[in-house]
């Protein structure tokens, strides 16, 4: 059943064997894995439930309605990176780009020995990986929607004779518009409130309330009793009543974010261990402009990508909007401003994607901390030289870097004086879309977060179910990770419970 802010009186009671906080990708996992072993699902979501047709491809509109702190989500240490995340019932599936890569056997052996991540062994996994696999609909977007922006980037990647390839997407209804991230308006995008939660719905054990902010707790010997929170009016997002739920097991899926502030601002945890240890897979974007037409903010947004695992990166293509471009994009253009809008048209977009190591991070009550290590840095530089190089072998006139101060490369013989390996990361532009890891998994109470059923230490009836919960950074895009993970520890919840 899907329930919002018009169907509540103004001091609402509730009542289920679980309520699960967040209906993300971890939360409408855990949500689907707990419905169908037959327990009573309350999911409590902050945001609204949205329609394909609802959605409006104007990123103020999105910001607003579709993202976590109206898009300004931003994390500030040795250098600045936006962090944006989804708000609403599918959480940031909502917005993401539908890359799937399924969790990579190198690191579910690291978190199984060296953090004791019992129940994420390869072979309880796979298993979890295919299902999500199945239920999202992964497929690889035909060659027709992709467009210039992947297509130029594959040109250039095949005459360097790199090893890149077309990205499995959970869109296997999409048509290439390129708006994925204010919404897919088609419903071609198997976003998790059209995945997962149906499926949990259709069971008949599970209710997603939307427009409930969860921001207090009642506890009682070791367990909690009951979470509370706000009504949120969406039509002017302000607070306009009062929920409680009362339950057996909780389990917080409020994202890499939302999951330490609740369990921090509620006293359920110290920050010894909970907020610390945020990895983020920095990236950041280059521009290639070509002779002809490439039109960024149209076709699949983000088809293609050069796999350098083995080098800590990835390159991916990526998309922007005019508007998010002109309003947001912070490039030192080399130029006026005024050229660049027109050459818009002519650019394809592209950047690595780190696997982030040496860097260090936390998720504070009042922000985020973010200090890109040495080696990440040096990574990050390497993935931008690739890039370039990639542009100027599918042709590119020049290429804009994203580093302060810098002009474009007129030449490939110039890439590697333009990107020298000592600029500090604070002349870099950066991005990053994958919180992750801060309610770290493992074995020892001292060092982890949740144990290896996902229950926060000292609790007996408290889990965390999302991306929080990876004891390192994952490396690749990480929402079917996520879910894999959300069905694991539905599942042990659902252990404890007897169901
Ligand atoms: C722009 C963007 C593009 C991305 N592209 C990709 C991609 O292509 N491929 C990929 O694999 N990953 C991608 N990701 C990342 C991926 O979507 C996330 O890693 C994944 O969704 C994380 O799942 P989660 O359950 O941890 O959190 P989320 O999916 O973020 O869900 C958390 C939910 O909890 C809710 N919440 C928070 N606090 C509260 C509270 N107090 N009360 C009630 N509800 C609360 C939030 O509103 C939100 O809906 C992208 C992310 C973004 C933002």
């Amino acid at each position: 059943m899907k329930l919002g802010f018009r169907d509540y009186g103004p001091n609402e009671e509730w009542e289920a064997d679980v309520c699960v906080i967040g209906a993300g990708a971890g939360g409408a996992a855990t949500a689907c894995a707990l419905a169908e072993a037959g327990l009573n699902v309350i999911v409590l979501e902050a945001g609204s439930h949205w329609e394909p047709s609802e959605f409006k491809q104007d990123s103020a509109w999105a910001y607003r309605n579709l993202y976590e702190g109206r898009g300004t989500r931003t994390a500030v240490g040795n250098c600045v990176l936006p962090v944006p995340g989804g708000r609403g019932v599918g959480g940031s599936t909502l917005i993401n780009s539908a890359i799937c890569f399924r969790t990579p056997d190198v690191i579910l052996d690291q978190w199984v020995s060296e953090y004791g991540c019992t129940r994420l062994t390869k072979e309880a996994m796979s298993p979890r990986l295919d299902r999500v696999w199945k239920t999202i609909g992964v497929s690889v977007n035909p060659v027709a929607f992709q467009k210039n922006n992947n297509l130029i980037f594959k040109k250039g990647a095949d005459a360097l004779g790199l090893p890149g390839d077309w990205l499995p997407r959970s869109a296997p209804g999409c048509i290439g518009c390129g708006t994925c991230q204010t919404g897919c308006p088609t419903g071609g995008k198997s976003s998790v409130d059209r995945s997962f939660l149906p499926i949990a719905i259709a069971t008949g054990h599970a209710r997603i309330h939307a427009n409930c902010r969860v921001q207090g707790v009642e506890t009682s010997g070791g367990r909690v009793v009951s979470v509370g929170g706000q009504l949120i009016d969406p039509s002017d997002l302000k607070p306009k009543g009062s929920f409680t739920v009362k339950a057996r097991a909780f389990v917080s899926c409020a994202g890499p974010v939302g999951t330490p502030r609740f369990l921090l601002s509620t006293g359920l945890a110290s920050d010894v261990v909970v907020g610390q240890n945020l990895f983020i897979h920095p990236t950041s974007g280059q521009m290639g402009r070509f002779e002809e037409e490439i039109k960024p903010w149209r076709g699949v947004t983000q088809g293609y990508c050069v796999d350098r695992w083995d080098e800590g990166y990835l390159l991916q293509v990526y998309s922007l909007s005019p508007d998010q471009m002109f309003t947001g994009m912070p490039y030192s253009l080399g130029k006026s401003r005024l050229e660049a809008v027109r050459d818009f048209k002519h650019m394809g977009l592209a950047g690595p994607l780190v696997h982030d190591e040496d860097s260090v991070g936390k998720v504070t009550l009042s922000g985020l901390v973010y200090f890109l290590g040495d080696q990440d840095r040096k990574r990050l530089l390497a993935g931008i030289r690739e890039t370039c190089r990639v542009f100027f072998a599918a042709g590119a006139l020049e290429v804009y870097t994203g580093i302060v101060g810098s002009k474009p490369i007129q030449r490939v013989e110039d890439i590697d004086d333009a990107v020298r390996d000592d600029i500090p990361a604070r002349d870099l532009y950066l991005y990053a879309s994958h919180p992750m890891s801060t309610c770290q998994m493992g074995g020892d109470s001292a060092t982890s977060a949740v144990d290896p059923d996902g229950r926060v230490w000292g609790w007996d009836n408290l889990f965390v179910a999302d991306a929080s919960v990876f004891p390192t950074s994952l490396g690749v895009n990480p929402q079917v990770s996520t879910m894999a993970i959300g069905l694991t520890i539905g599942d042990a919840v659902a252990e404890h419970l007897g169901g």
